[in-house]
Formats: structure tokens, sequence, C-alpha cells
């Protein structure tokens, strides 16, 4: 794994020593020696990983952070405080601005590398998802980002596991101010909670008498149920060989003994931070993914989604011999409704329209709208006879009964021509089955409408 890392620093000593180091492990490593420097390099270098060292002359390191995380260009890079001092009130001044970690000069190699990349990976989703986000924006699937702030008005729920009991004791209090925190005796509970919790972030000491907290870490990793949910480690000062197998295997952040409250808090809080705006970016993912299957208008599935559909159910029918039925549906003479009532009148009878088929047909089956007046059933496991009934049976239910138009006083009659193809063995497309429908409500149309026209057997 490479990527490209910022490294600032006043003096020009420990520029060359961290670029030496860096480059040494196939990193791509640029310099800026001033918080200005800084600013503008990132700007021109877009790094994944930025190194920072605190104590500089004019703008300091935690200025420099604090701009780069209030805008909305760089403040998902992850930034590393490399500094001389080791109090908890600078860690906790640092985290405040926002950093993500912090390297106590002179710099442990292993810690660096394992906490380099332990933030590159983490940057990896993230970019991976606002990629996504930036294109649904740009399709116009998601509308412009905001609320994502709001998610983080709402308390963490955290998980913990450790084992003696003061630690514990001090972890539990202190999160309870701000969150919810439950705790774990063992492993076996731990991942059984974490399964159906929801939780925000486990907390697992790495110095478990009986069991192994980095087992339990990897598991935690593994399991499709908890494997995005960040882990925060509670280590042993000085046993950096443990931290560096955590951090490696994905545990997301970590506390040497004795835990200090406030670094506990502000450690939390980034992470809380950080795993809200990613599930933000997922959910909204999602939502756009629907939302680009979906027509706007009725609910219905969109023509892309049943083409997708269309596909498989044909595929699959070629092995299983099952038949697959195709309905094409296009509403009599709808240009005269919207002449006549207007185009939202127009409207509302498609809605209504596409209600009543929603409604009689089995879950099995796929509604969609092709677009315009024109809409398709495909039913799976279906053969001609059987479509035929149903092709008919919706016919019917169209005309039987008038449409209400969404001021309840008029009501109009509507009608709709059906045509109706089944797929034959093997060698048959989506597009054969389409075309075929498409014929026959051709013939529909010509014969007189308000009626099924299937095809030949
Ligand atoms: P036919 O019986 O031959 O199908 O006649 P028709 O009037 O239904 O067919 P035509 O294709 O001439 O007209 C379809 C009309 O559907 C024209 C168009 O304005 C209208 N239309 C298409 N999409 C929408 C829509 O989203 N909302 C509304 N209100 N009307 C639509
Ligand atoms: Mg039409
Ligand atoms: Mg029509």
């Amino acid at each position: 794994m490479t990527a490209r890392i910022l490294i600032v620093d006043d003096i020009p000593a420990n520029l060359k020593l961290l670029d030496a180091k860096l480059t040494g492990e196939y990193f791509e490593v640029f310099a800026a020696s001033s918080g200005p420097e800084a600013l503008e390099a990132v700007k021109e270098c877009q790094p994944d990983i930025i190194l920072l060292d605190v104590m500089m002359p004019g703008m300091d390191g935690f200025e420099v952070c604090r701009r780069l995380k209030s805008s909305s260009e760089t403040e998902h890079i992850p930034v590393i405080m490399v500094t001389a001092l080791d109090q908890p009130k600078d860690r906790v001044q640092g985290l405040e601005a926002g950093a993500d970690d912090f390297l106590t000069k002179p710099v442990n190699d292993l810690a660096l590398f394992a906490r380099v990349r332990s933030l590159v990976r983490l940057k990896m989703v993230t970019d991976e998802l606002r990629l996504r986000d930036a294109t649904g924006q740009r399709i116009g699937a998601f509308t412009a980002r905001e609320g994502a702030e709001m998610l983080l008005k709402e308390p963490g729920r955290f998980l913990v596991i450790d084992d003696r009991p003061s630690s514990l004791r001090r972890i539990t209090d202190t999160l309870s101010s701000e969150h919810t925190v439950m705790v774990s005796e063992t492993p076996d509970e731990l991942i059984e909670l974490a399964g159906n919790g929801n939780f925000d972030m486990y907390i697992v000491s790495l110095t478990l008498e009986q069991h192994d907290g980095l087992r339990l870490c990897s598991q935690l990793r593994s399991l499709e149920a908890t494997r995005q949910t960040p882990i925060l480690a509670i280590v042993e000062e000085g046993d950096t060989a443990r931290l560096v197998r955590a951090l490696d295997m994905g545990v997301n952040d970590y506390l040497v003994r004795p835990v200090e409250r406030n670094e506990l808090l502000a450690r939390c809080r980034s992470q809380l931070r950080r795993k809200r705006y990613q599930d933000f970016l997922r959910d909204r993912f999602q939502q756009g993914m629907e939302q680009a299957v979906t027509d706007p208008l009725t609910g219905l599935h969109n023509r892309r989604y049943m083409e997708g559909h269309l596909e498989s159910l044909v595929g699959d029918a070629a092995h299983t011999g099952k038949q697959v039925s195709l309905l094409i549906f296009d509403i009599d003479h709808f240009k005269a409704v919207n002449d006549t009532y207007g185009h939202p009148a127009g409207d509302a009878v498609l809605r209504e329209f596409a209600q009543r088929i929603a409604h009689n047909v089995r879950g099995v089956d796929l509604c969609c709208r092709l677009g315009g007046e024109e809409f398709v059933v495909v039913m799976p496991d279906t053969d001609a006879d059987f479509a035929k009934v149903v092709a008919e049976r919706l016919r019917v239910c169209i005309a039987s009964r008038p449409f209400a138009l969404d001021d309840d006083a008029t009501v109009l009659d509507v009608t709709v021509s059906i045509g109706l193809s089944t797929t034959i063995g093997g060698g048959d497309s989506p597009s054969d089955l389409l075309s075929r429908a498409d014929d026959c409500l051709y013939e529909a149309k010509r014969s007189g409408r308000n009626k099924v026209v299937a095809q030949a057997a």
C-alpha cells in the first residue's frame, strides 16, 4: 500500500529524517517548512496523510490543523500531529483542533508506519464514498451535502471490554457523561452484543488476563456485522509490538494506560465523527441507488431497473425451464386526459393507474413504468395461459371503476391496451420478449383498444 504523505516541520533536519524513513517504505513524500507553506502544499499535492509538527514559529500546528479541518476540501485528510510535547493536555488540544492521531518525537518507526497505514486504509474508504457522493450529486441523485453534522448531536453507543476494575470504571464513568456505554465480561459476550447492538465503537483492552484481546479485534474485523465499526484499543505503555499488530489488523485508534479522561473523550468524539460521516455517505449512496432505479412520479421501478431484472430472469429461465411472461400496458387516449383536464390531472391518473396494477399482481411480479403512459409487468415462473388471466384481470381493474382526480369531484373512465409475451425455450432474449409484447400491444390498439392481445402460441 502506498500513499502521498505531506510532512510539515520548521526544522530541516527533522524533515530530512522523516522523509528518509517514509521514502524507504515507498511512500511518496512532500515537504513543507511552515504553516502557510503547508496549507499551500495541501492544495497542490493532495496528500493522503499529513504529518504535522506542533511547534512552529508563526502559525503553529494546532492552527494549521484547525484550518484544514474547517474546510470541506481538506477536512477528510487525516492529520497526525508530531510533537515533542507528551502532555495529555497538548494531545487534547490537538484532538480538539481535529487531529486524527499523535506521534511523539523521537518518532518510533514501527508506530509511525503502522499508524500511517491504518489512517491510509481509513482514508481510502472515505475517498471511495466521497467519490460516489460527488457523482451522486452531479447526476442529481443527491441533494447538496448537509445534515452530516446533525448526526453528531446524537450520543454515541460504545461497547467496552476491560478486566481491570479501576480502568473499566474510569472508562465507563468518563464516557457516560456524554454517551451510552455497555460492558461485556468476555469476548464471546462482546461478539454477541456487537452483532445486534448497533454500536459506534468497541473499546477493547489488549491486556485481558483470561483472553486474547488481539484475537478479539481480529474477529471483530472479519465479521460482517462488526467490520465497519471502529475499534479503540487500550494498550500498556511501551507495548509497541502488540500495538503495531493491532493497528495492522485494522484497529482504528488506541489509548495508553493509564487512560486519561479528556483524551479518551476526545478520541471517542473523533472516531464517532468519522464513523457517522461514513455511515451518512453510505446510507445516502444506498438511497441514491434506490432513487436511480425508481420512477419519481409513481414510485414504481423504472426502465433501467426492469431491464436488469428481466435480463437475470430470462437468463435463469433458460436454465430452469420455467417461463417468464411480460405485459406491456399503454393507456388509451391518454393525451386526451391531459388536453381536457390538464397535465396535473394526467399525473394523478398515472399514479392511480400504477397503484391499481401494483396491488393486483403477486409480490414476485415486477411492476415498472417504462416512461410516459407505458408500463410493464414482468412475471417470473408464469406460462402464457396464466399470464392471459392476469392481464385480463388487470385490464378489468382499470376499466371497471372510474378514476378520481385530485379534486375528488371529477371522475373519468380510463382504459388500457395490453400486449403479452412469454418466453419460448432457450434462445429467447429480453429484447425479443419486449418486442413481441410490443407487437401485440400495437395489435391491441389497432383492433379497438381496451383489450389484451397475446403472442400467437
Ligand atoms: P393511444 O391510445 O394510441 O395510446 O393514445 P395516447 O393519447 O395515449 O398516446 P400518445 O402516445 O399520443 O400520447 C401519450 C401522452 O402521454 C402524450 C404525453 O403528453 C402524455 N404523457 C407522457 N408522459 C406524461 C407524464 O409524465 N405526465 C402526464 N400528465 N402526461 C404524460
Ligand atoms: Mg404511448
Ligand atoms: Mg397511450
